[in-house]
């Protein structure tokens, strides 16, 4: 488990740290393919194969003041509202001391305490979600904090300032519920038809806030670019649209996650798609910090 493996060139100290990584391995209201527990490592291990120069941002990320802070202490027989408060005091423990907190989970039930923390120090915090799915069912086999969720909960609990984009799955009460609530979400084929350049312009028009937590449920990505999720499902957006996305919003967000990702189906590629996003990340909020 966490706690010996840290990410690629995470080498600043907690207190000199813009930016603060920690692992949250938790998976254990997974449905399909459970394994993200074991993603933090996974991403971590990848983000050795990278050059610390990123020529498209012309920066070294040794000279970017980030750090690992390890896992958050969960433990095998932890419960999800308890992986959902260890992950909340780590987040509001970031964002007081001024830094912006990055998660690796983990399943995407672990988003929720994320946004909140955000939101409570950000009031006017849209939330950004790229996932295959609509996560709005109100409970799934029992529990209300199950990973297919976890929208529904930002919505109702943290702020209806939120989109989600590249979904393709749902359930009918699902699609329903957008449409009743307006909620808006873009499918993955209308970033196909109309180019994620277009969908970026909307969406900022639409959520009109400085602030923006960006969650990344990997299984929005085509199985194609990203094989190794919990619910892998077909036609998704491209590694290069969520690159686009990565890059323009990262200056704007007081936060970000990756989640979802299950390594034991990966050949390697998946992990190492999260950890360039992460140093994507890192690198464009960085370049064009406020
Ligand atoms: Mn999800
Ligand atoms: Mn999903």
């Amino acid at each position: 488990m966490g706690g010996k493996l840290y990410f690629a060139d995470a080498d600043s100290s907690y207190s000199d740290a813009a930016f603060v990584i920690f692992g949250a391995p938790f998976d254990g209201t997974s449905s399909f393919r459970k394994g993200s527990r074991m993603a933090p490592d996974a991403i971590r291990e990848a983000s050795y194969n990278f050059e610390t120069y990123n020529s498209f941002f012309d920066i070294d990320l040794s000279d970017v003041p980030f750090h690992d802070a390890g896992d958050v202490d969960i433990g095998e027989d932890h419960t999800v509202d308890q992986a959902i408060s260890a992950v909340s005091g780590m987040v509001n423990k970031i964002l007081a001391d001024g830094k912006i907190p990055i998660m690796l989970g983990g399943e995407h039930s672990l988003t929720l305490p994320c946004a909140g923390a955000s939101k409570a120090v950000y009031d006017d915090l849209g939330v950004v979600v790229l996932d295959a799915h609509l996560d709005l069912r109100s409970e799934y086999k029992g529990q209300s904090n199950n990973h297919a969720c976890v929208s529904r909960h930002i919505i109702e609990d943290v702020t209806p300032r939120y989109v989600s984009i590249g979904i393709r799955s749902g359930t009918k009460d699902e699609y329903s519920l957008t449409k009743a609530q307006n909620i808006t979400y873009y499918p993955a084929d209308l970033v196909m038809d109309k180019g994620m350049a277009h969908i970026l312009i909307e969406l900022t028009r639409q959520l009109d806030t400085r602030h923006l937590y960006l969650s990344l449920d990997m299984d929005a990505i085509d199985p194609a670019f990203a094989p190794a999720t919990g619910t892998p499902e077909p036609f998704g957006l491209t590694d290069r649209q969520v690159l686009s996305l990565i890059r323009w919003l990262a200056p704007l967000c007081a936060g970000f996650d990756l989640v979802e990702m299950a390594p034991q189906f990966d050949s390697g590629n998946t992990a190492l798609l999260g950890a360039k996003f992460l140093r994507e990340f890192i690198a464009s909020a960085w370049v064009y910090r406020k």
